[in-house]
């Protein structure tokens, strides 16, 4: 069977999924949970409203016939990460992925009428504890979409030269902490840093006043390399194990008065949200399509042809306190500049190794229109435009008490893949 079989708009479960899941039979996305009842940490795939615990399902042996997996069975599935299902290889998580859709077709008896198996190895998300789908080994924050870079070069140096000279030949970006990378519902503290308004004569140190959220999508390795070798633009999705959400919390005040000369820090690394499923790459092989022109061409190592955006519809929602959730903006990561194949023979351009468990970001993901940028300091201009919402409060930046949640899905020919949602609520400062 061809893999981009497990796309086709034809399969169905047995399973009643509805159709506005994110989750039906052709997504499959991997994730970790907690076990209710105290066994440890469970490998899932979410399908529907349910995650279906592959520790359990290697136990009553649905997994035994793939030579694949052979040394990696049953225990792969009962560890606190993906990481080490993903260091089995790629034919090892695409066959586990394969089984997975032929065990949950709707003309597949084997596990459908094993009721005692059912009960055991489907469990309904809604209550589940999630832990991070991955324990990144490395992470890299790329700055890749157009409309924000011109965004953030307009506000704070220059709208006639928004883009600085190395942009359109360059993925820019910067290495992060993974430390403070965390699963999705993870409460985030506002940070204490050092600020200095232009305004202000001397920096002093508090609670940031410009809290932020950073749309974007986040990207897993799953195939590393040798530390002195380089990955081709063409082979380097090759090497994407699957993508989700992420929120890159960003303190504006503390970034604007710390990034010369050398980039992000403090105002980066206290926190950053990630979402619970990662939604394969094979997955998303039906939503490509064509990034927007880049002019100049770039040099040749970063030269690619055909399709490798993807059409990914997403949202922003904000909730203050006790207020309702209003969406404050939605994009779409097709949109991006750079794309991931780019960045990734960028990042291994100079021989650095990639590890399985990396985490590359895309940057904050804005469109062209007022309704569609990607975090508070574009929606409201640095402050100048405050966001009105519906309990009658307006924002500048986020306020303690509120909520930002992210959703995503790409759909095409009645088919819906989905990435779930990344949410925050933030806390006041220590
Ligand atoms: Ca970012």
């Amino acid at each position: 069977m061809p893999f981009t079989a497990l796309n086709n708009p034809a399969l169905r479960s047995w399973i009643d999924i509805q159709p506005t899941s994110d989750f039906p039979i052709q997504n499959l996305p991997f994730g970790v949970f907690d076990h209710p009842e105290g066994h440890g940490p469970r490998v899932a795939v979410a399908i529907g409203d349910y995650a279906l615990d592959l520790y359990a399902l290697a136990q009553r042996g649905h997994f035994d016939e793939l030579p694949e997996l052979e040394k990696g069975l049953p225990w792969v599935f009962r560890r606190g990460s993906l990481n080490h299902l993903l260091r089995l290889g790629r034919p090892a998580w695409r066959a586990v992925r394969q089984r997975v859709s032929e065990l949950l077709r709707h003309d597949n008896p084997a596990l459908r009428d094993d009721e005692e198996a059912v009960r055991e190895c489907l469990l309904r998300q809604a209550g589940l504890v999630m832990r991070r789908p991955i324990k990144p080994t490395n992470y890299t924050d790329f700055y890749s979409s157009i409309e924000h870079a011109t965004n953030v070069g307009t506000m704070f140096r220059d709208p006639a030269n928004a883009l600085l000279p190395n942009w359109r030949h360059i993925p820019i970006g910067y290495h992060g902490r993974t430390s403070s990378i965390v699963v999705s519902g993870t409460p985030i503290r506002r940070p204490n840093g050092q600020r200095k308004a232009p305004t202000e004569d001397a920096p002093t140190f508090g609670p940031s006043r410009q809290l932020d959220f950073e749309l974007e999508m986040g990207f897993v390795v799953g195939t590393g390399t040798a530390l002195g070798s380089t990955v081709p633009v063409a082979e380097a999705e090759a090497h994407i194990f699957g993508l989700c959400l992420f929120n890159d919390w960003s303190a504006r005040d503390l970034q604007s008065w710390e990034y010369v000369p050398l980039g992000p820090f403090l105002g980066k690394n206290f926190g950053s949200s990630l979402a619970p499923w990662v939604v394969t790459l094979d997955a998303l092989e039906p939503f490509r399509m064509t990034g927007p022109v880049q002019e100049p061409q770039p040099l040749p190592y970063l030269q690619t042809s055909g399709p490798h955006n993807f059409d990914i519809h997403l949202e922003v929602a904000l909730a203050p306190a006790h207020g309702p959730e209003t969406t404050i903006s939605r994009s779409n990561f097709g949109l991006m500049y750079w794309n991931m194949a780019q960045q990734l023979a960028h990042h291994a351009s100079n021989g650095c190794n990639l590890e399985v468990g990396d985490l590359y970001a895309s940057g904050t993901i804005s469109g062209p229109t007022p309704d569609s940028l990607g975090s508070m300091l574009e929606l409201a201009w640095r402050g100048t435009r405050p966001l009105p919402l519906p309990d009658g409060t307006e924002r500048t930046f986020l306020l303690d008490g509120d909520t930002v949640v992210m959703r995503g899905f790409a759909e095409k020919n009645g088919v819906r893949v989905g990435f779930g949602e990344v949410r925050g609520t933030v806390l006041p400062a220590p």
